[in-house]
């Protein structure tokens, strides 16, 4: 089964925009890529159309067959197209796309006239709009690094709590860096007090829950989870069919429960999993590719 149904809705909104910013600037030196073109370069599998080898419905029942988290991984490269093609459906207040392998260049150029606050908001599940904040600026610690940074505050935390919190995003902080491509990115996650500018205002809980998104968060979330966590804050939506995952039963197959690729940290915060390369291209996109004032009320 073919993916043309989702091409016809990123079709227009995406490369509608896309063709209207080269009309703008008027050269070719700013074409932007197709869906294609963006695909090869993150080596995601698409056929000669554009189209994804796969869809979600057509991987279902692949995955259903395998019972090995490692085997569900073969997967991965065409999940990776059905996910990348998703977050940029869902992803809003983007301009415009750069090819991949010009994003780390154009995002240090930018970087070296000042910081970028990026602002923007996803459509989680395709559903809930939630926005997405963060700094992008010239690492002080190393010219040749990008800086990307989060603040948060978390309402009602106690000294310790704090403490402990931010090793845990430190820990995250470093393996979202050691993945980064060329290990060019350095991230960094605060949790703030409210006169340190915070990007997020988050409530703060004992114990260990799931709650929606970045509405609370818990004492007892290990580093791996708020890797995944931060992912949202960095304009990433969930990768896992979330009603599948929520009525499954626990002796559920776990590989057939989630539908997504268990390699990757959208879609699993199981230790192996980790950030994509398609990830950090959207990370990245945003910065060059913002509309000008936005806020999240533009995006509702
Ligand atoms: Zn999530």
């Amino acid at each position: 089964m073919r993916l043309s149904k989702h091409l016809l809705v990123w079709g227009p909104s995406i490369l509608g925009l896309a063709a209207s910013a080269v009309l703008v600037h008027g050269s070719e030196a700013l074409r932007k890529p197709t869906f294609i073109e963006m695909a090869r370069e993150l080596g995601i599998e698409v056929d000669n159309n554009g189209l994804c080898l796969e869809s979600r419905q057509s991987l279902t029942p692949q995955e259903a067959e395998l019972v090995d988290v490692k085997d569900a991984d073969l997967l991965g490269p065409k999940w990776g197209c059905v996910m990348f093609s998703q977050n940029l459906n869902r992803e809003r207040g983007v301009a415009g796309h750069d090819f991949p392998s010009q994003v780390l260049a154009l995002t240090r150029a930018k970087a070296a006239q000042g910081l970028v606050t990026v602002n923007g908001a996803i459509k989680y599940m395709g559903i809930k709009s939630g926005g997405f904040h963060y700094d992008v600026e010239k690492d002080p610690l190393n010219s040749k690094q990008v800086l990307i940074t989060v603040r948060i505050n978390f309402g009602g935390i106690y000294p310790d709590q704090k403490t402990d919190m931010q090793d845990k995003l430190d820990k995250a902080a470093q393996f979202w860096s050691d993945n980064s491509p060329e290990r060019a990115l350095r991230f960094s996650f605060k949790a703030v007090e409210d006169t340190e500018n915070p990007h997020f205002y988050v409530g703060f809980g004992r114990g260990k829950k799931r709650t929606p998104y970045y509405q609370t968060w818990w004492s007892d979330w290990d580093s791996d989870l708020i890797s995944h966590e931060i992912g949202h804050m960095l304009g990433l939506d969930d990768e896992y069919n979330q009603l599948r995952v929520t009525f499954s039963s626990r002796r559920a197959n776990p590989v057939y429960t989630s539908q997504c690729q268990f390699g990757s940290i959208m879609c699993t915060y199981a230790w192996w999993a980790k950030p994509q390369k398609y990830h950090y291209y959207l990370i990245l996109n945003r910065v060059n590719n913002q509309f000008a004032s936005q806020t999240d009320e533009d995006f509702e």
